[in-house]
């Protein structure tokens, strides 16, 4: 079976895979095989602040060490520059993009959403970031997965940062480039970025692009309530023991396993996941995972 599905997994090289990553890149990966389709993976390394050394290459090794090998070419965000650059400028021969000189605690001050005062006023300084003039914001959708999703309107509406002021792209400007220009039809992440995906479509209705669908994926939650994350020590995958993290990954995820994969390689544990994989098992809530 061929279709035109193409998914992808995108991690920030901030540190290496984890447990709470590792399902992002196996549920993107089963659902695209499931369908027959391709599986991408991207870098998403544009903000080198928070860029720790080695950490793609690193992520690259464990993804193939789980088998989870991709299709085309590898995207670094860190060579699209010139792209989100050309559509910045067409965003602002639109007047749909302005500079906003407004800091943090400005904005702070206002409940933490922006009220669009350098639209009206102009910026009061050169020091600034470039706001997107939302006039098509998106604050509902039907997720994949979880059904019909709802944000806050004052949110959803929020004229958002498209480069910052230090200079870097925002994220929502360069996933939604990319998403497009690769052609994914379908993101499936983890949901902690329900949010961001009422931005991203809110991105993609202003430039007249058609948006994939999203599915978000439970997060892995330590059993005090944090997601796991780079920032919480959240401990890397072991890359010596694939097929267990797997099998760990599918449980999580509510798909079946036989007693005999623990045996297999990981390729040969995706490949049999993929034949079984069914998208409604996967729970909707989320998980609490005891420190290990
Ligand atoms: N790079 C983001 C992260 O690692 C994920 C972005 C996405 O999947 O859209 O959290
Ligand atoms: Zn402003």
């Amino acid at each position: 079976m061929t279709t035109s599905y193409i998914g992808r997994f995108a991690p920030s090289p901030s540190g290496p895979l984890h447990f709470g990553s590792l399902i992002a890149a196996v549920g993107s990966y089963l659902r695209a095989r499931a369908q027959g389709g391709q599986w991408l993976v991207r870098i998403e390394d544009i903000d080198p602040p928070r860029e720790v050394a080695g950490a793609s290459d690193r992520i690259l090794r464990t993804l193939e060490a789980h088998g989870l090998h991709w299709d085309g070419e590898l995207m670094y965000q860190s060579h699209r520059s010139a792209r989100y650059d050309e559509i910045l400028e067409q965003l602002s021969q639109e007047a749909l993009c302005y500079p906003c000189s407004c800091t943090r605690k400005r904005v702070q001050s206002l409940g933490g959403v922006y009220d669009g005062h350098c639209r009206l006023h102009g910026p009061e300084s050169d020091q600034v970031a470039l706001r997107l003039h939302n006039s098509a914001a998106v604050s509902r959708f039907d997720d994949a997965l979880l059904g019909p999703i709802v944000t806050d309107v004052y949110f959803a509406e929020e004229d958002f940062i498209l480069k910052r002021r230090d200079g870097l792209y925002a994220y929502q400007l360069a996933v939604v480039v990319d998403d497009h220009d690769q052609g994914i039809t379908e993101v499936v992440r983890g949901n902690d970025l329900l949010e961001a995906t009422v931005r991203q479509l809110t991105l993609f209705s202003q430039l007249g692009w058609q948006a994939p669908t999203y599915l978000h994926l439970p997060l892995a939650v330590w059993t005090d309530g944090h997601k796991l994350s780079k920032q919480n020590h959240a401990p890397a995958l072991d890359d010596s023991q694939p097929t267990a993290n797997l099998l760990l990954a599918l449980r999580f995820l509510g798909q079946p396993i036989e007693p005999d994969w623990a045996e297999l390689s990981p390729e040969a544990v995706l490949s049999a996941a993929v034949q079984q994989f069914e998208l409604t098992r996967i729970p909707r809530e989320r998980h609490l995972l005891a420190p290990f």
